[in-house]
């Protein structure tokens, strides 16, 4: 392939036709794409500040990871015809220029490198294309963005860094934490260098850090984070080069500070809230610790959603996201830390306090632990609780799904479509998920372990190795070597800030409401899966509509005053 590239040759809509592209067959017209229109029209928006020229340099190498390499040369081609500010320029993998910026693996992509150490080694597909194109952005309006206290703690770093996040193209967390290293290479150019390493096309790569779990970020060579962490951490580990447990104090307070509703939450029942509240005519505003979309973002595939027959989660939870962002504030990365009910409702927040005249919790619910021996030390390292995220880690290895539900059955289903080597363990002889799902598991020959229950997760030099399974009936065991043990036993509801106000929950946990999504604490709502009962996409949604529509008519008649009559 690298013998029909025209070495170094830049690049923009205008004179792509001139570029002979490696493992192409032939190159694309000028109306051919491999973005989708409905996603070229959000990345042209993206685009639309962009100020300075941006030039990406590819690297590519006959043989090596040839899908990808051909992915990448299409899309940056698309996206230099999306702006002319970016130009793009194709070179082979051991030529001068790649000895220059030391380009070693196939593909690899460079951000205006006379400038930054910014560098995606592998394809940005999948997920990573997020981080990719706020990079490109970034670079071009030369600004990291970062909030003003995490720049006045890079100005005093002194001694270099290299930040080199491991990926997956499923893993929604993942775009993030490789923002937050570019971000620091943007605002310390001079000693701050961040690459996003694509950890499936760099096997090798991922081997020696022992990427069991992304995303996966090591700093001037040593592990730091397993999982996205707020910016202001992962400054604060850059600087120190050790892991920081430390709680992050309430930092600068968000703009919105006084609205009608105070949505917790941006899973699909706080998401419809919002757009109800909004349409209703309430001032609202959405606020998410995590990433947007809740568990349902981490779900491989989604076939139960009325309108969508077969739908990634993420790309269900992307959809109905940017509907609410029609309407309503969602901000992501902002905590409530505790909850004060008044005259008014408080939400006090990692960035400030928000005051609103009702609040809804639309916290969902965490993944179940199994408690047992070896789950913690392992976690990450080849016990894993998000399948959307790891699972291409597991290609061709041997794993074990434990669980009898719906998630466990999509998990398995999502990793032997991986071409992962995949048993079903459960506790029981029948199975809790819906019969549709255990026909495919079937249909997929996916094995089941019937009253099997894991007794030790085990492993060796913090690796996983065997699972410890006993017999339900018989108390005998067996190890069973595996490589990764993805756990999918049912959820607990994040309901403490419910319960440190005094909200009432049921036995298991779940907060209670009532038909109108009222919890017993008068301006404060429910909805979701931190509700309990039936945890479904649609029951979440239902319940985000009646809290909203709840909230706006005791907003206008309040029911609690006339309690007190
Ligand atoms: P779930 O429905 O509560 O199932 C949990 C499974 O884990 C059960 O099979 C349970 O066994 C097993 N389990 C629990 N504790 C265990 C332990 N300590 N050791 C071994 N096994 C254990 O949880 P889920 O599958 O995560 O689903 C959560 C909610 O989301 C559900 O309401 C589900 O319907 C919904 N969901 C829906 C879909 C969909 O509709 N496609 C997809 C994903 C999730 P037993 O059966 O013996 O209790």
């Amino acid at each position: 392939m690298i013998d029909k590239l025209k070495k170094g040759k830049k690049t923009n809509s205008k004179k792509k036709g001139k570029v002979k592209s490696g493992g192409l067959k032939k190159l694309p017209k000028e109306d051919e794409w491999i973005i989708p229109e409905d996603i070229r029209k959000s990345i042209k928006e993206l685009f639309s500040d962009l100020k300075d020229d941006v030039t990406l340099e590819l690297f590519i190498k006959d043989g090596e990871n040839d899908p990808y390499n051909v992915f990448s040369v299409l899309f940056c081609m698309d996206l230099a015809k999306l702006s002319d500010k970016i130009k793009i320029s194709i070179n082979p993998v051991g030529d001068e220029k790649s000895e220059k910026y030391k380009v070693e693996r196939s593909p690899t992509i460079l951000i205006n490198p006379d400038e930054y150490h910014i560098r995606y080694i592998g394809a940005p597909a999948g997920e990573e294309g997020r981080s990719f194109l706020n990079a490109i952005r970034l670079v071009s309006i030369k600004d990291s963005e970062l909030p003003p206290e995490t720049r006045t703690a890079l100005m005093d770093l002194q001694e270099e860094r290299l930040v080199q996040v491991f990926v997956t193209p499923g893993c929604p967390y993942c775009p993030e934490q490789v923002l937050n290293a570019i971000r620091a290479a943007i605002e310390r150019p001079d000693i701050v260098k961040a690459e996003c390493i694509e950890s499936t096309q760099n096997i090798e790569a991922a081997k020696q850090y022992e990427v069991g779990a992304v995303p996966h970020t090591v700093m001037n060579g040593k592990t730091i984070r397993r999982g996205l962490e707020p910016i202001e951490i992962f400054v604060e580990e850059l600087i120190s080069l050790e892991p920081s447990d430390k709680i992050r104090e309430p930092g600068e307070a968000v703009e919105v500070k006084d609205v009608d509703l105070i949505i917790v939450g941006a899973g699909p029942a706080g998401l419809t809230a919002g757009i109800y509240a909004e349409r209703s005519g309430l001032n609202s505003i959405i606020l998410e610790k995590d990433v947007i979309g809740g568990q349902v973002a981490l779900t491989p595939v989604v076939e139960n959603y009325p309108g969508f027959t077969n739908v990634a989660g993420k790309q269900l939870m992307d959809i109905i996201s940017a509907h609410a962002r029609n309407y309503t504030n969602v901000l992501e990365g902002i905590e409530v830390i505790e909850i004060k009910v008044g005259k008014k409702v408080e939400a006090i927040t990692n960035r400030g306090i928000i005051i609103g005249k009702a609040l809804i919790l639309a916290t969902g619910a965490a993944h179940r632990k199994l408690g047992v021996p070896g789950e913690d030390l392992f976690n990450g390292r080849g016990v894993s609780y998000c399948a959307t995220c790891d699972g291409y880690l597991f290609k061709d290895k041997n794993v074990v799904v434990v669980g009898g539900g719906n998630s466990a059955l999509t998990d398995a289903l999502f990793l032997k479509n991986l071409k992962a080597n995949v048993n079903i363990i459960h506790r029981r002889d029948s199975l809790r998920a819906q019969q549709y799902l255990q026909d495919s598991i079937d249909r997929e020959d996916i094995p089941v372990l019937w009253n099997k229950v894991v007794d030790e997760i085990i492993g060796e030099d913090n690796k996983l190795k065997a699972v410890k399974v006993r017999d339900t009936q018989t108390d005998e065991t067996e190890v069973r070597d595996v490589e990764g043990v993805f756990i999918a036993v049912g959820e607990i509801p994040n309901s403490k800030l419910a319960s440190e106000i005094g909200i009432k929950l049921g036995e298991d946990g779940f907060i209670e409401v009532d038909r109108s999504c009222r919890t017993n604490i008068p301006r404060v709502y429910a909805a979701g899966d931190v509700t309990g009962g039936v945890r479904q996409i649609v029951t979440a949604v239902s319940e985000g509509s009646i809290a909203a529509l709840s909230a706006f008519s005791d907003i206008k008649n309040p029911y609690w005053v006339k309690n007190t009559k």
